[in-house]
């Protein structure tokens, strides 16, 4: 079925991105892997083209436009290459809605120019050892001395974490006031007391830098605060985590829509008894059934993209959207990697890398019990 969620204009940008991509990106992303990290210079290179401008007001460098196709163009794009290191989605779509709406006018002057320009690179720090899916159970403190607040604690398996510029930190300002004592603090690099630990070692992902942060009486300005108030952290949170959970989904429709592609591909002129191993029936089910359930993912998350837009999409919505995309994906790259045979298992054909790289998706964002926790809360049981 025909896409009909862009226009003329998504289309023009779709062909900047790939031309950016093909140029700036393919050619060094396997070096890249090597060294665990992509080069700052890239992030400066994508701020140049406009990549990080995209719902940035133009007094701050933006071009003004608030409109998710745009992210979702430079995410299908990034993932049809197999770009895996770049953390651009963490960037213009888990942290500009921070930095958008919650900021006042003096953190804007601060923070989105450099945003825009790929100058300041940025990343929220959520998760610490002890607690991921259960958020209020974090230790990080925050606790204010005069126009400051002294944050001390650990968070772990942090995106951008060793490239970041600026972190915006989940912190407890009242740790006796559960979800109503969580606030967000942006750390800025250079602060004292503030150091990266590991580059960790992950399965997939290998240019990508996971890091964790430490902080050590760290003095953060109030004027860094989140939001005009103490405690609206949690509040926050949750209203900015449908965003980066339809961008998951985002990705994992595109990962599998491309590796389904490259396997149809391989099927047709792969051989077998003498046959291509497409004209076995189990090949021909086995990619039809995926086809199917694959557009039918596409079709409801162009809707949610359509709904975030109209500012309608619920935490529901984005929920059901991540799980079911995200499981889907894992579905399709091992389906279709089993379909490759033992080059399947080869670290050179691509559907191997995507195997590692997607493994991941059903766990960050909110692992996937929890999306279902929060579909099925809403039957309020
Ligand atoms: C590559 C990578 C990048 C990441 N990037 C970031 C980042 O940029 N910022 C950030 O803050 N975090 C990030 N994370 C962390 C990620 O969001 C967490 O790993 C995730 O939320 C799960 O938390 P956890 O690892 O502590 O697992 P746990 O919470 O310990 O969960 C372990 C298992 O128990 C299950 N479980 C837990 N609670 C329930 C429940 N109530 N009902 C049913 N099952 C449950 C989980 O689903 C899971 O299967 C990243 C993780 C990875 C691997």
């Amino acid at each position: 079925m025909q896409r009909d969620l862009f226009e003329e204009e998504h289309l023009l940008f779709r062909n900047t991105v790939r031309e950016f991509l093909a140029r700036e990106v393919v050619p060094h992303h396997a070096q890249w892997e090597k060294d665990g990290i992509v080069p700052r210079d890239v992030w400066k290179k994508a701020g140049e083209l406009g990549l990080f401008a995209l719902s940035v007001p133009e007094q701050y460098g933006g071009s003004g436009i608030r409109d998710f196709r745009y992210n979702a163009v430079l995410d299908e794009e990034i993932i049809r290459v197999g770009a895996s290191g770049l953390g651009f989605s963490l960037h213009n779509d888990v942290v500009a809605p921070y930095l958008l709406d919650l900021t006042n006018d003096e953190q804007k002057e601060r923070w989105l120019p450099g945003f825009v320009s790929g100058e300041l690179i940025t990343a929220i720090a959520m998760t610490e050892p002890g607690a991921g899916s259960d958020l209020q159970g974090i230790r990080t403190t925050a606790i204010r001395d005069g126009d400051h607040y002294v944050l001390n604690g650990q968070k772990t398996f942090i995106t951008n974490g060793i490239n970041a510029d600026l972190v915006i930190v989940v912190a407890k300002t009242d740790p006796s006031a559960g979800a109503r004592g969580i606030t967000l603090l942006v750390v800025e690099r250079g602060m004292e007391g503030f150091t990266r630990g590991r580059n960790l070692e992950k399965i997939g992902l290998h240019a990508q830098d996971t890091a964790e942060l430490f902080f050590d009486n760290v003095r953060v300005p109030v004027a860094n605060r989140l939001g005009p108030e103490e405690g609206q952290g949690f509040i926050q949170l949750m209203q900015n985590l449908p965003q980066e959970r339809l961008s998951i989904a985002v990705a994992a429709v595109a990962a599998s829509e491309r590796v389904l592609e490259m396997t149809i591909e391989y099927c047709r002129n792969r051989k077998a008894f003498g046959r291509s191993i497409g004209s076995f029936q189990n090949t021909r089910f086995v990619l039809a059934e995926l086809a199917t359930e694959v557009e039918i993912a596409r079709h409801y998350v162009d809707k949610c993209i359509r709904a975030l837009n109209a500012g309608e999409l619920t935490a529901v919505d984005a929920a059901k959207a991540k799980w079911w995309t995200t499981d889907l994906q894992n579905k399709v790259i091992d389906r279709c990697l089993q379909l490759h045979g033992g080059y399947g298992y080869m670290l050179e054909y691509p559907v191997a890398k995507a195997w590692l790289d997607g493994r991941v998706q059903s766990i960050y964002g909110g692992t996937n019990e929890i999306m279902k926790e929060i579909i099925g809360r809403s039957f309020g049981f």
